[in-house]
């Protein structure tokens, strides 16, 4: 503890006021003392934060990108930009400690290799690899990096300081484009055998639906993903979203109406199968699902009650503690991760990278 306070990472503090007896010492991180750059990539835009330790968000900026043209070259000097503009606000002498990424897709979170992000069209992209090129040429030092799946990293922050903080088994479903699930069990993310578990978005609940864009037909993405709701509501605008279909159905659109009616059914089919699959405590409707939740909280309360009982009588439907932003804080917390395993070693090389 005592290389700890020297190295600034945290810092002891007396304990609450009105405690009796001797005032015990409470130990807090010091968020100016290390930072991380987050990123939560979306389809077409892309958030970046500058995060301090202990999650506080020093600074934000969100920037749009035209889907076609976000090739995984665009993509990696795009955050090479937005790194440099990030670090210009960073607390002098704060350590630089990690990158961390979220991704819509199938990531191989050991490297950074995106295996499959379908609305971004990408495939095997080493995005780690060619983001650690760039970086590395910049600065001559590479912070930790930390890629994965954008539901994996909304359901750990909303695990560690979210809705789910009290909660050992949760999933959240990160509503966007396409529809991402991250899924905590027993207090541990759910991998899989190779990291890819918990894509629920291509779960398939309709058979006699449209085809995917992973190539299966009626995954839950096809019915309650942003394109699939836009498209049932006959908006003809570009770039729609959920909040204009949402406008729509208020100004009296009875298309708009019924598309969010049939995507609050849908909605429901799907968590009912979470229910009975995982009995989660708590699962977190993130993204544009937030939105949806006013209009679906009738058939998703119908549907859920289908779940068996046991399982349904113990889970909640929640939307994010942490708003949109689960995804990017969860990015941070990942950034953060070589930091808080082995603290004074990491301290000690980007000293030595800053100085060399
Ligand atoms: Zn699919």
């Amino acid at each position: 503890m005592a290389d700890l306070a020297e190295s600034g990472v945290v810092r002891e503090v007396a304990g609450r006021p009105g405690q009796v007896g001797r005032p015990s010492l409470r130990v807090e991180p010091v968020s100016e003392s290390a930072v991380v750059v987050a990123f939560d990539l979306r389809v077409e835009s892309t958030v970046v934060a500058l995060v301090g330790l202990g999650g506080e968000e020093l600074w934000r900026r969100e920037q749009e990108h035209a889907r076609a043209k976000y090739t995984a070259k665009v993509a990696v000097k795009n955050l090479l930009s937005l790194t440099r503009q990030a670090l210009r606000r960073a607390p002098e002498d704060a350590a630089w400690v990690g990158i961390g990424i979220a991704v819509p897709g199938i990531v191989d979170h050991a490297d950074g290799l995106v295996r499959f992000a379908p609305n971004l069209g990408w495939v095997d992209v080493p995005l780690g690899a060619l983001l650690r090129e760039a970086i590395s040429a910049e600065y001559g030092f590479v912070p930790h990096l930390a890629i994965s799946n954008d539901a994996d990293l909304g359901a750990l922050a909303e695990h560690v300081r979210g809705v789910g903080a009290d909660n050992r088994n949760l999933i959240y479903l990160s509503g966007e484009v396409g529809i991402g699930g991250g899924v905590i069990i027993d207090g541990r993310p759910m991998l899989g055998a190779g990291g890819f578990g918990g894509e629920v978005g291509h779960m398939v609940v309709n058979p006699a639906g449209v085809e995917c864009r992973c190539g299966a037909t009626g995954c839950w993405e096809t019915v309650i993903g942003r394109d699939a709701l836009v498209r049932a509501a006959g908006l003809k605008k570009d770039h729609a979203t959920v909040e204009d279909v949402i406008a729509a159905a208020a100004s009296g659109s009875e298309r708009a109406r019924r598309a969010l009616e049939e995507a609050g059914d849908w909605l429901g089919i799907g968590l009912a199968n979470l229910v009975n699959v995982f009995n989660p405590e708590v699962i977190v409707l993130g993204g544009h699902l937030r939105l949806l939740h006013p209009f679906a909280s009738d058939a998703v309360d119908r549907h859920v009650l289908t779940a068996v009982p046991a399982a349904r009588e113990q889970v909640r439907i929640e939307v994010p503690a942490l708003s949109g932003d689960s995804p990017l804080l969860g990015a941070a917390e990942a950034a953060f991760d070589a930091l808080l395993a082995d603290p004074i070693s990491v301290i000690a090389d980007v000293a030595h990278a800053s100085a060399s």
